[in-house]
């Protein structure tokens, strides 16, 4: 089998959400968590690798740096076409390194175009005049833009992108998109602009994007969130990249002691913290005693012992906008994060090291990779779809271990229950 395509991700969860999309598809993918090593072989007996950054949040160099680093690595395997993921969350200030980022893969694999489509009808996340919406409400207004590490301040794409880009930042309106892939593709090639163009096309639904791939088709690189990728699949056996019947690998869940760690303070994890609570045991992290180092890490680890084997648990730094404001005034943003993603990690070393765990569900982007690197799991296995966009997956190497990685927004009421019952 060859090597297809190659996505790079913005952050853990983003990485699994699209690779979750491109196996529900039919196709066969490993993610790898970091920069691949040149040094080292992978299983790269599959359809696609997805690399995950931690990108998102970096600054623009070191974000510039990691991304073109893993596309050198991803063309020397002979990808056919690249696909840089990242959400509808990031930062959209002019600082933000989504522009950037898109400027230097096109430099490396010197092309002059691409898309750029965040939207994801199924998770609510549609664009329409160029502007982003979260179940019909402009990003700008929506939660989302009071996010601890990426407040959304703007929902035009056009403007947001022209803050960041090099590029001039161009819109397909979604009555063209009506029109199809045809009109998609003849307004990308009418397009004259020496500099280079960022298209930012509207999509409401599922098909507006699979028509705007194929429109794209013969970019090599793409921009945007996981729904953009759900076209490829198709578009590589038409175009016979792929065979016609592909087989999906089985992956099972590893049996064992099963725990989830939320960081997110998203409205969506708030709401499943809540209902796991209605069933199970849970705990919940005090930043500000962390910060005091008054034993809180260990209060946590003896929470777990007493329950760990005898019913699912939680430990969860959620907690409300109001409180988060209040805890990143006393100890500043960076400070709080960190100091909460290493609680939650250290808690998942120990956890998958001494007490069995074997079955790890983790909320929140970036919690998920400060997890993924505590726990060095660099290679992933892509399981099955638990809800859009989060698939169970299985670390790699000498220990196997279940991992589910959850953005923060993602997910219904009930997701970590429905994860835990599809482990088992
Ligand atoms: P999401 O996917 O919802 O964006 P992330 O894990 O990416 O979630 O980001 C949430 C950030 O907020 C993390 O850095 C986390 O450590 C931090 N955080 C979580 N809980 C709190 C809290 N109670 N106070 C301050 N920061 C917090």
């Amino acid at each position: 089998m060859k090597l297809i395509l190659g996505c790079i991700a913005d952050d853990f969860t983003g990485a699994t959400d699209i690779a979750s999309v491109l196996r529900r598809e039919g196709m066969q993918v490993l993610q790898i968590n970091g920069v691949p090593d040149n040094e080292k072989n992978y299983p790269l007996d599959v359809d696609v690798v997805v690399v995950a950054l931690k990108s998102r949040t970096q600054p623009v160099q070191e974000a510039v740096a990691d991304s073109v680093a893993a596309c050198d690595w991803l063309m020397k395997q002979g990808v056919l076409q690249v696909f840089f993921k990242y959400c509808s969350t990031f930062d959209s200030t002019p600082e933000g390194n989504i522009g950037p980022v898109t400027d230097a893969l096109m430099a490396k694999l010197n092309t002059k175009r691409t898309i750029a489509s965040p939207a994801y009808p199924v998770n609510g996340r549609t664009v329409y005049g160029a502007n982003l919406f979260v179940h019909g409400i402009p990003l700008a207004e929506s939660p989302m833009k009071d996010h601890p590490l990426t407040p959304m301040r703007d929902s035009n794409l056009v403007r947001l992108l022209t803050s960041q880009t090099a590029c001039q930042v161009k819109h397909i309106n979604w009555q063209s998109v009506q029109e199809g892939r045809n009109k998609i593709q003849n307004l990308i090639d009418a397009e004259k602009e020496e500099k280079g163009v960022v298209w930012v096309v509207d999509a409401l639904t599922d098909q507006d994007l699979i028509e705007t791939t194929y429109g794209a088709a013969d970019m090599t690189l793409l921009t945007g969130g996981a729904a953009l990728a759900q076209g490829l699949p198709a578009l590589y056996r038409d175009r016979q990249w792929t065979e016609q019947n592909a087989t999906k690998q089985t992956v099972s869940i590893p049996a064992g002691n099963a725990l989830v760690l939320a960081g997110s303070c998203s409205t969506a994890t708030r709401g499943q913290v809540e209902a796991f609570l209605a069933h199970y045991p849970g705990t919940s992290v005090d930043p500000l005693a962390l910060a005091k180092d008054e034993g809180e890490q260990q209060r946590l680890l003896n929470f777990i012992k007493e329950h760990i084997g005898k019913t699912p648990i939680l430990v969860y730094a959620s907690d409300s906008p109001e409180n988060v404001a209040k805890i990143q005034n006393e100890l500043g943003q960076q400070v709080a994060g960190e100091l909460v993603e290493q609680c939650l990690s250290s808690l998942a070393l120990t956890a998958t090291n001494e007490l069995g765990v074997t079955q790890l569900v983790v909320a929140g982007g970036e919690t998920s990779g400060a997890v993924v690197s505590a726990l060095h799991a660099d290679t992933l296995l892509i399981g099955d779809e638990i809800e859009p966009g989060v698939p169970w997956t299985v670390m790699q190497g000498e220990r196997k271990i279940g991992i589910a990685l959850k953005s923060g927004n993602f997910g219904s009421k009930d997701f970590f229950l429905t994860a835990l019952n599809a482990a088992n």
